[in-house]
């Protein structure tokens, strides 16, 4: 199987002014598409060449850089596209609000740590809230592309929202203000798909 970029369901310019056209365009045509790219070269010959990039991350040997990088790198960027809306709720909908509520008080809890774990990432990487094998939800935060999925990584389990502080996801519009741009992304994240990817995975 090889794995292609997948496209955006909305137009590059629709995020602004939260996220602007020209970092989406290089961010799914340049960044995104680069990490397909290798993932495909990655697992080409190799037993992989047949499974999902889900089987693949959850069971390959972390030593292999190329696909750590580049396997993470599809897949966060994928779920990147899916959770992000021009038509956001701007609030949690469904089951997802309520298991918010229940584990972090309040949604503004929920903002405020998540806000954390974005801005204290170190350098490159992503903050995460993921549905643990038990179904209780958790933040996390981890670097380069790694994700949940991967052995011994974050706080295990599945991704179900996920923010990309990489300084190429915001530098051209908010250049070292990374908090500003963890603030703007709460003004476009698809609650709607989040909740759906909640029970799919509880
Ligand atoms: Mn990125």
């Amino acid at each position: 199987m090889t794995f292609t970029l997948p496209k955006i369901p909305y137009s590059y310019d629709s995020l602004s002014p939260y996220i602007d056209a020209k970092t989406m365009e290089i961010h799914h045509s340049k960044h995104h598409n680069a990490y397909t790219t290798n993932l495909n070269k990655a697992i080409e010959g190799t037993s992989l060449e047949n499974k999902s990039i889900e089987e693949i991350l959850k069971g390959f040997d972390m030593s292999n850089a190329a696909l750590r990088n580049n396997g993470g790198g599809y897949y966060n960027h994928k779920l990147f596209w899916e959770i992000l809306t021009p038509k956001s709720s701007k609030n949690p909908v469904g089951a997802i609000e309520e298991k918010i509520n229940l584990t972090f008080g309040s949604f503004e809890n929920f903002k405020e740590k998540f806000s954390q774990a974005a801005a204290t990432q170190f350098g490159s990487g992503w903050a995460w809230l993921c549905v643990k094998s038990n179904g209780d939800i958790a933040i996390c935060a981890t670097p380069n592309q790694d994700n949940p999925l991967m052995p011994n990584i974050g706080c295990g389990g599945t991704p179900i929202l996920g923010l990309d502080v990489w300084e190429h996801a915001y530098y051209l519009n908010y250049q070292n203000r990374r908090p500003d741009y963890i603030n703007a992304f709460f003004n476009i994240i698809n609650w709607e798909k989040v909740n759906e990817l909640y029970q799919a995975n509880s």
